[in-house]
Parts: C-alpha cells; structure tokens; sequence
C-alpha cells in the first residue's frame, strides 16, 4: 500500500475515534452536582441548563466531524481529487490560475459541509440556550464577509507560495517561511485597524470611573497601549470577554459590551490584569515564535514531500503540480499539525497559570479574579468538571475549578 494513503486513512480513522472517545468520556464527567465552589453562581435550573448545552454541542460537533471525515474519505477513495485537479487543469491557464481553481473547488466543498452545522449550532442550540443574537442577515454577511477574506489573503498567500516552489525549488520553503512571518507580523499591525471593524463597531470607553481605574492600574504597572475600546460583540452572542488588539505601544484594549454590563468594577480590572500578565511575560512573543519554528519544520517537510510521486499516486493524480503537491502535503502533515497543537496547548495552560497570578495582583484581591472566573464560567456554561484527557488535548486553559484552587493556595502562602 502507497504510505501516503496509509497515513491519511490511519490519521482519518484514528482521529475520528480519539474525538469519539474523548468527548464521550468528557460528557459522562458532567455531573448533576453542582461543585460547592459555584453555590450562587448557578442556581438548579442554570446549572442543569450549561450541562445540557454541552451534552448538544458534543453531539453537534461528533456528527459535524463524522460528516467531514466521510465526505473527505469518499472523495480520497471515489476519485475526488483526480476530478478537480482535471476541471482546475481544463480552466487553468498556468500552475497559478490552477492551483487556485483546484484549492478553491475543495475549500468550497468542505466549507459547504460545514454549513448547516454552523447554522444548526447558531440558530437552535445558542438560541434555545439564549446566547444567540445574530439575525440571519448578520450570519450571512459574516460568511460572504469571511470567504471574500479568506479568499483574497488565502489566494493572495497561495498564489505566491505556488509561484516561489514553482521557481526556486528546494531552496523555497525558507523563502515562503520568511514571507509568512512578514505576513503575518504585517496582520497583526493592520487586523486591529483594517479587518476587525469589518465585523464589529469599536467605541472609545467613556470618561468614568471605570477608564479612570483602568488607566490608574496600567499606569501602576507600567503598561505602555493605546486606548480602551468597547466592542459591540452583543451583536452576535451574550458571552462575555476582553481582548488586547494590536501590540507594542499600540496595543488597545478591548472590552465585550456584554462584560460590562456582567462585571462590577474589580472584576473588569482583575481580568485586564490577567491579560496585561500575559504581555509582560512575554507570552504572546514566545507563543509567536513557537509557532513559526512549527511553522518552518513543516513547510521543510512540506518541500520534501511535494517531489515524492507517490504522494500524487496516493490520492490518484496523474500529473505531479506544485499546487496539489502543497494541498496533499497537508493532508500528510496534519498528524505532526495536531501534535503540535497539543503541545502548544499544554505551553498556554501554564502561561494561563502565569497570568492567574496577575489577575489576583491587584487592589481589589484574589477574589476579584475569582469572581471574574466564575461569573465567565457561569456566563459561557463551561464545563466544570471536564476529563483530563479533554484538557490535555483540547484546553487552552485549565479548568476553572483548577484555577480557582490554584489562586486560593497562592494567596494563603503569600500570608
Ligand atoms: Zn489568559
């Protein structure tokens, strides 16, 4: 059997089960007791409401990967990609224009899947559980909004990447890491500025008490930014949550108009603090430079692999392109992809830990943050008691109930 084929079979299957699994175990830890730590946060009916949430969005999500995983498994076996690498070659008139044809014929086809789970997921389960506040009109808009995005910088990077393997040959992946890590520098300068007001309207934070606070804490701790923004994410959902857009000394930070309207005062400055946290010990950096050093393994990887002809012959293509060559390699790369992901996960767990440490470092205490995390647990129906397996493969941060213990013993020593 061709080894690319068995890879992506193996890695179809295996991380079909794994999801299964998982998630199967995570839902047998909800438990109808609710963890004393959240008496009065929860009442009865809440409570029972968050697990219920969860119990529908696994199930949503189980049948979401289970349909793309068969529908990218018929298209491997039934001759998928050999039909759009023909059409993309029939309407080509160059490996760009191809490639572009044959990428866009398959994000088409996966996005479409994806479609009426995303709709099914907005507009019954976050609706039922009252989260939802997007009207048809503004789901729609957010998606010609996200595909014409996707599809100018998704074809502009593409392009060029097809354009310099095309051209400089087994030299190129350090050109395109190069290029990528511009790029993206680039987005991080221009996305505060260019391409978030395309989905929400940004308010400069009225003169208050609250700005008054906010400024006095960063001030405190020396934290160069450059303003404090409301964001109308209660357009879309109830959820709460703040943000730092931007970086260096153009950092601006964002606040939910649903968060301030949940959280008193010191909670909003203990949950700022946390994010300040995380600038100050270089997180955001290191997370970055992690991921441009996986960034660069895999695009290496990705230049060895598009010279292989058996990874053409594992999906059925006659002809070898440089274009298909960077779409299949992913396919092949996706395993190390996860893998990475995880690994990266467990880094931002202990960043969070890290940054925990701030959010209680301010005037107002320890219980200010912790306030602010039960209310965001309570508010976002988080899954209180999850599976470790569920954390250590998916949990960018640690389970609230962790935190929280965690905080109370940080604060009993300091004493
Ligand atoms: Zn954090």
């Amino acid at each position: 059997m061709n080894p690319y084929l068995a890879i992506v079979l193996v890695a179809l299957l295996g991380g079909w089960l794994l999801r299964l699994a998982v998630d199967y175990l995570n839902l047998r830890r909800l438990s109808p007791l609710l963890p004393e730590e959240f008496a009065g946060v929860y009442d009865a009916e809440r409570y029972r409401k968050s697990q219920e949430y969860l119990r529908e969005t696994t199930r949503l999500g189980g049948l979401r990967e289970t349909a793309a995983d068969l529908l990218l498994a018929a298209f491997l076996l039934l001759g998928g990609f050999p039909a759009a690498d023909g059409i993309a070659r029939s309407l080509g008139r160059g490996p760009v224009s191809s490639g572009l044809i044959f990428a866009a014929i398959l994000a088409l086809l996966f996005e479409a899947a994806h479609l009426p789970f995303r709709a099914y997921r907005v507009f019954r389960i976050e609706e039922k559980f009252g989260f939802n506040r997007m009207t048809a009109k503004t789901f729609i808009l957010d998606l010609v909004k996200g595909a014409l995005l996707a599809a100018i910088i998704g074809g502009i990077m593409f392009s060029a990447v097809i354009a310099i393997f095309g051209r400089l040959g087994p030299a190129a992946w350090l050109i395109c890491w190069a290029a990528l890590a511009l790029f993206q520098i680039f987005v991080a300068f221009i996305a505060p500025a260019a391409i978030l007001p395309l989905f929400n309207k940004f308010t400069p934070l009225p003169e208050g008490e609250l700005r008054t606070a906010i400024e006095d804490f960063a001030r405190s701790r020396r934290f160069r930014m450059k303003g404090i923004f409301t964001m109308d994410a209660s357009r879309r959902s109830a959820k709460s949550n703040a943000f730092f857009a931007g970086f260096g000394a153009f950092k601006k930070i964002v606040l939910f108009d649903t968060l301030l309207k949940k959280f008193g005062l010191p909670e909003i400055v203990a949950v700022l603090a946390h994010e300040m946290g995380h600038f100050r010990r270089r997180h955001v950096l290191l997370l970055t430079a992690w991921g441009l050093a996986a960034q660069g393994l895999l695009l290496f990887l990705l230049s060895r692999l598009i010279s292989d002809e058996r990874l053409f012959a594992a999906f059925r293509l006659e002809n070898a392109s440089v274009y298909a060559g960077i779409i299949l390699s992913g396919f092949i790369l996706s395993p190390l992809l996860w893998t990475f992901g995880v690994l990266e996960r467990a880094v931002s767990r202990r960043f969070e830990r890290e940054a925990d440490r701030d959010g209680a470092d301010t005037p107002f205490g320890t219980e200010a943050f912790v306030a602010a995390l039960k209310t965001l647990a309570a508010d976002n129906l988080t899954h209180l008691t999850p599976h470790p397996l569920k954390v250590v493969l998916e949990y960018s941060h640690p389970p609230v109930l962790e935190r929280i213990r965690l905080l109370r013993s940080q604060a009993s020593q300091s004493f």
